[in-house]
């Protein structure tokens, strides 16, 4: 019985320790740079099939010139970013000094603390784009978007862009993050970001079940309205409980009252005045 009783536990502990390495081998080997964009790509398509099939707001014409003054912005900052950033960032993880290189930590909770810790710097760091006036000039691109749609995940100027990766950079390093951990935790966040600004609805009842945990597309609707007080609310990007627990969380009966946009800023939607925006007051 004693021998039954001990053969049990190793077997379970084998089963847990193959399992464990199996996580650690698909993410070390297997989750790459070129995975993390497939992803973010497919849920791209996806979110536009089903925002061209069942719009939450208008229709789909019009959206041609729409998706391609955003895209044009996503493909000019991709160009400064992959040329400028992508070095700084891989430089940045896994320093030696880095806290989770000083403090051994299992392998399951460094990811847990690596998404938690990114995602409250960028909760933080969106209040901050709200607050301080320099950098709404940059954050204000974002939300001047009339017509929010998944592209609008990606409209962000490119000073916001410096000053986001300078931050995170900081972050990676201060922490030690490892490169996987950064990816695994930047495919949650654009997965969610696209889904909380595509144009579509996943009707009240389920956004209610879904924002209990995560950001939900009813939640970000709000934020991006044209009124103050609505747009100063719900900064979150992966996790709702920040805005509950920092009281930024806000909720509308019904989301189809909203109008998307910064006032005055409704005409200033090409790529140059896109660019300019931070030049307008
Ligand atoms: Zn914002």
């Amino acid at each position: 019985m004693c021998w039954d009783l001990n053969g049990n536990a190793l077997y379970h502990r084998r089963i847990n320790v193959d399992r464990f390495l199996i996580l650690e081998l698909v993410i070390n080997k297997m989750f790459t740079v070129i995975h993390k964009n497939i992803l973010v790509l497919s849920t791209l398509l996806i979110l536009l099939t089903i925002e061209a099939v069942f719009p939450y707001f208008g229709g789909w014409t019009s959206k041609v010139k729409h998706i391609s003054q955003n895209a044009a912005i996503v493909i000019f900052n991709a160009v400064i970013i992959n040329f400028l950033f992508v070095p700084l960032i891989v430089l940045s993880t896994n320093t030696p000094f880095g806290l989770f290189n000083q403090i051994k930590v299992s392998y399951a909770l460094e990811i847990f603390l690596s998404i938690l810790i990114l995602d409250f710097v960028s909760y933080f760091m969106h209040v901050l784009y709200h607050k301080v006036p320099l950098m709404w000039r940059f954050h204000k691109m974002h939300h001047s978007d009339t017509a929010m749609d998944v592209t609008t995940a990606a409209r962000f100027h490119i000073g916001e862009h410096v000053i986001s990766l300078s931050v995170r950079a900081l972050v990676y390093a201060i922490f030690a993050m490892k490169l996987e951990f950064i990816l695994i935790s930047e495919s949650i966040f654009l997965v969610n970001v696209l889904l909380q600004h595509s144009n579509i609805t996943l009707t009240e009842p389920i956004d209610r079940i879904y924002r209990i945990f995560f950001t939900s597309p009813n939640m970000h609707k709000v934020h991006h309205s044209n009124k103050e007080a609505e747009t100063d609310s719900n900064y979150t990007s992966v996790f709702s409980f920040w805005d509950r627990l920092f009281r930024t969380y806000t909720i509308v009966k019904n989301p189809k009252k909203i109008i998307y946009g910064v006032k005055g800023l409704e005409k200033e939607q090409s790529f140059i005045s896109m660019l300019m925006t931070p030049f307008k007051k």
